[in-house]
């Protein structure tokens, strides 16, 4: 049954369930919230249902529908932001990297395409996904078009892709992907059927890790908690090397507390560098001290299976010392957004002393 892979998300499902059953789908959705909690999966589902060949649609093991798992069906165009160029061999290295990019994906789909260079949706793009729809369908289902993260196309894009909407064609569905709706331009959001996505309970994504992933209780429930009601999110910790991050994480809280700057630098250099490490790393740092306030006021905390740690911990910090640590996290965290030196931003959230610290 159409999305009975994805977990929670039942107003969006029962939604679009309706629409199908009937026969009456919108030409054109929008699939907006959070990041992680199923936006993609539910359009690649939904891309699978309208080609399918199977009796009860989507059945996920035909080869159309594995082929648009696998983002190879002529009919199901994949739209993400990738870099441009204007030199020819450059765009063939780029269309590599993309296709590279896409195999690890069918893998993986959680997985967003990730490249070191900026990025954007343009006016090329929509040009070529014209082309790709201008032909019918080639293999008598509906050609679907997925658009990853809509709101990162350039306004020229948005200008082209509006036409396209305003001429919908019975043989062709979009799906458009955004975390940002408010950023795409009006009149496109205004000719698509518009459906929330909302943030997980972490009881769904704490059953999903023990079922699917055979994490232990303990583990499955933090991870949960600390998700932050994003199935991506955890299964992007899962695959980062979850515990080793966080156990890092409490080393820099635990140096920091010690005034033990050695072990801090050190701590600090084994993630400076790796891309996404600092952004994490500084969660999980925050997860900590927010346990550790959490603690003082009687409170339930995250961290439960370290509760002595956090109290050994909570004391080193002393008082006044927590809250100016929280506000250097935030600081910190915008830091990393604006592109402030990853060093520098974990350097100043976790090596500053209250009162004294060069700050943000
Ligand atoms: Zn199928």
């Amino acid at each position: 049954m159409l999305f009975d892979n994805l977990i929670g998300q039942e107003v969006a499902k029962r939604t679009i369930r309706r629409a199908w059953d009937e026969g009456r789908l919108a030409g054109s959705y929008l699939f907006y919230g959070p990041d992680g909690v199923g936006k993609e999966a539910a359009a690649m589902d939904l891309a699978r249902a309208v080609n399918c060949g199977a009796e009860d649609k989507p059945c996920r093991t035909c080869s159309s529908c594995r082929r648009i798992s696998t983002y190879q069906h002529p009919d199901f165009h994949y739209l993400a932001p990738v870099p441009h160029s204007s030199s020819e061999s450059e765009r063939r290295k780029i269309a590599e990297e993309v296709a590279e990019q896409l195999k690890d994906k069918a893998a993986q789909p959680h997985r967003p395409l990730a490249f070191d260079r900026p990025t954007a949706i343009t006016i090329d793009d929509i040009r070529d996904l014209k082309r790709g729809l201008s032909l019918h369908p080639y293999e008598g289902g509906r050609q679907a078009a997925l658009v990853a993260r809509a709101d990162r196309m350039t306004e020229e894009a948005s200008n082209a892709f509006l036409k396209m909407l305003e001429e919908p064609s019975p043989s062709s569905i979009f799906i458009l992907v955004s975390d940002r709706p408010n950023i795409l331009l009006p009149t496109i959001v205004s000719r698509c059927q518009k459906v929330r996505f909302d943030l997980l309970p972490a009881g769904a994504i704490e059953a999903h890790l023990l079922h699917n992933h055979n994490l232990p209780e303990v583990e499955a429930r933090l991870m949960a908690d600390l998700a932050g009601g994003s199935l991506g999110r955890a299964l992007e910790m899962l695959e980062q090397g979850f515990w080793e991050e966080r156990d890092l994480a409490w080393t820099l809280l635990e140096s920091a507390a010690a005034g033990d700057y050695f072990g801090l630098m050190n701590g600090i250099g084994q993630a400076a560098d790796q891309r996404g490490k600092p952004e994490r790393l500084l969660s999980l740092v925050q997860e900590v001290v927010s346990d550790m306030l959490h603690l003082r006021h009687g409170r339930s905390i995250v961290n439960a299976d370290r509760s002595d740690r956090l109290r050994t911990l909570e004391l080193g910090f002393g008082n006044g010392g927590l809250d100016a640590l929280a506000g250097r996290l935030e600081r910190a965290k915008a830091g990393l957004k604006q592109n402030v030196t990853p060093r520098l931003c974990l350097i100043t959230a976790l090596a500053g002393r209250p009162g004294g610290s060069p700050e943000l």
